[in-house]
């Protein structure tokens, strides 16, 4: 039995009750419907605020960040008021702000083996709006084994994807990539730039996707890829055929239970640098300024992108972008006590896994990169 719409709800959703696809009955589906949107960043914030403005009437969002005034280039769901607030707060308020009538529960916590299953049990579809391996792993198994279906999405510079993985109906994401890639294959994904309106597109598509889901209309991206281009403003699609060995979805199952994958490309699905935890590979800020100024020889390698020099650099470094520095290895001296940085030492984490396994004993990397250098030292070097 589907909910009664009130008058007030009758007013509000009148150009879905406009529409003979969605009408009345449609919009009922849709209060009784519910979606879990894992992450309010780049793309959660318009699957979040479209999903909301739709009628969805139960929302839940998974997200244990703050927010921070970067993200506000792309994240829409928060505001300039809402700096450094619980990111599920500040989207919670806008959520309710823009549609009292939905019920939005928020978890503040990372989404992991342990608590996935019970966070997820009782929504009807899943949005990724993470866009890192470990999340989408952990959300497409999830998905298989509870018959769910996964809307997915992630951004890059100018790309876009989005898919819907329903093993149901089609492939799931593992039908595709069984594995996750191993650590240094993928690019360094986490400190990529991104055109802030790209997570607006896709986020777009897959609140599209989500809400063809709950009221059963039209046909979904279930397998099917697209691809988007923002560059060359282009869209194109991949078919994707359900893999009968998959790993988890196919009829002879390895994957029976949720997995944590961490450490593609230094970025863990929940961010561990902000755990305050130190080791003897890690050097801080105040440290290293302290031993610069004693006149220590240290040799800075700043592993960041050469434009990224042009917001902050510190002097005397040595900038070897890490995507060449396994080849440019012969330029250093393993004998030299050697600390690595980059923005927000994600990237100089794995240059560091990459001097060891090289043989390389005496190198650290500088915990926080840059930005805690500009928050903590030199307070006139701008954050980004
Ligand atoms: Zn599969």
């Amino acid at each position: 039995m589907l909910p009664e719409l009130s008058r007030a709800e009758i007013q509000r959703y009148s150009r879905h009750l406009l529409l003979p696809e969605v009408g009345p009955e449609g919009q009922r589906k849709l209060k009784a419907g519910s979606a879990l949107i894992v992450g309010t960043g780049g793309l959660g914030s318009p699957v979040a605020l479209y999903l909301a403005a739709a009628g969805v009437g139960h929302i839940g969002l998974v997200d244990y960040d703050v927010v921070d005034e970067s993200n506000l280039q792309r994240q829409i769901v928060h505001g300039t008021g809402m700096v450094g607030r619980l990111k599920v707060e500040s989207a919670r308020q806008r959520l309710l702000d823009l549609n009292p009538e939905v019920r939005v529960d928020v978890f503040n916590e990372p989404f992991t083996s342990v608590n996935a299953m019970r966070i997820a049990e009782p929504f009807d579809v899943i949005i990724d709006g993470t866009d890192n391996f470990p999340t989408r792993y952990l959300a497409n198994d999830l998905c298989v084994l509870t018959g769910k279906p996964l809307v997915y999405g992630a951004v890059f510079r100018f790309e876009g994807q989005a898919s819907v993985f329903y093993a149901k109906e089609g492939p799931c994401y593992r039908c595709l990539f069984p594995e996750p890639p191993p650590p240094g294959l993928v690019p360094s994904c986490a400190e990529a730039g991104v055109l802030g309106v790209l997570p607006g597109t896709i986020g777009t598509i897959q609140a599209t996707e989500a809400l063809k889901l709950l009221l059963g209309i039209g046909s979904t991206l279930a397998g099917r890829l697209l691809l988007y281009d923002a560059l060359d403003m282009s869209f194109e699609y991949v078919k994707l055929k359900k893999d009968p060995n998959c790993k988890i979805c196919g009829s002879h199952p390895e994957v029976t239970e949720l997995i944590d994958y961490e450490a593609y490309c230094g970025v863990p699905g929940y961010d561990h640098a902000a755990v305050p935890a130190e080791n003897d590979r890690e050097i801080n800020v105040v440290e290293l300024a302290e031993r610069l100024k004693r006149g220590d020889k240290l040799r800075l390698i700043d592993v960041r992108e050469p434009h990224e020099l042009k917001v902050s650099s510190l002097p005397g470094a040595l900038n070897i972008p890490l995507g060449v520095l396994a080849s440019r290895l012969s330029e250093l001296d393993s004998a030299q006590e050697t600390i690595l940085f980059c923005r927000s030492g994600t990237r100089s984490q794995r240059a560091l896994e990459l001097l060891l396994s090289a043989g390389f004993k005496k190198v650290k990397n500088l915990r926080g990169g840059i930005n805690a250098w500009a928050r903590e030292v030199d307070t006139k070097l701008p954050i980004y």
